[in-house]
């Protein structure tokens, strides 16, 4: 099937209020053009190097979904651009969007990265840790950026009961976060969790944007991409 065949048949399963968040990483611009040019708008990428490449080369309008692992020493370079980055595990990074944000007259949404999975995981943070970063009198002082939800992975497992359990506790988090920091506030209304495997039992647990790449775009090739 072809990219515009791929996110139809993707499309026709996500209700009206869930984004569809094309995951273009490793993959050359021709592809992300013939999304482009089928009307995808949103393009997710997770290294800065490659973001940025893409960004200079390819329309303006397209809204770049930062959801890899961001290091501080490089959010400079996505700052001026980015739309939404997905996956925020630390107080120490929020301050640097916060700084870089403020430097290019931004306000930058970002989602915080919960770690829902029964695997080893590095990165995300537990509903505690999140609590802690929202309480902080440091964090009420970051003007340049807005958090607008959670974002999550679940375990890579055959076992649908697992995933929808995780993807139930990421939801759970989001409405203890609503209510305790931002009952408030509407823009912290994002459930970002859903990949190419786990897209469906994602939507029925309340996902609002779906991450997806390899249905879109076939599968990655690590060994020979550049
Ligand atoms: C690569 C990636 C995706 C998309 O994965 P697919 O299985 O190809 O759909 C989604 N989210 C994150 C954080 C990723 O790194």
């Amino acid at each position: 099937m072809s990219i515009a065949e791929n996110i139809d048949q993707v499309k026709s399963h996500l209700p009206a209020q869930v984004q569809l968040v094309a995951v273009s990483k490793t993959k050359p611009a021709e592809l992300l053009m013939e999304a482009y040019r089928h009307g995808q708008r949103a393009f997710g990428e997770n290294k800065v190097q490659e973001l940025v490449g893409k960004y200079e080369q390819l329309p303006k309008d397209i809204e770049w979904h930062f959801i890899g692992h961001l290091q501080t020493n490089k959010v400079k370079y996505i700052a001026p651009f980015v739309h939404l980055i997905h996956g925020v595990d630390s107080f120490k990074l929020l301050k640097s969007i916060d700084s870089e944000a403020k430097k290019v007259g931004r306000i930058i949404p970002c989602l915080l990265q919960f770690y829902i999975a029964e695997e080893e995981s590095k990165f995300g943070l537990s509903l505690e840790e999140g609590t802690e970063i929202l309480s902080l009198a440091e964090f009420k002082l970051l003007k340049n950026l807005q958090i607008s939800g959670v974002m999550g992975m679940a375990t890579y497992t055959d076992d649908e009961l697992q995933i929808k359990k995780e993807f139930a506790n990421l939801k759970s988090i989001f409405g203890r976060l609503k209510s305790d920091y931002f009952a408030q506030n509407p823009d912290f209304k994002e459930i970002s969790m859903g990949m190419s495997g786990d897209y469906l039992l994602a939507v029925e647990e309340g996902s609002t944007m779906v991450r997806i790449g390899s249905t879109i775009f076939g599968e990655r090739n690590y060994s020979t991409s550049t």
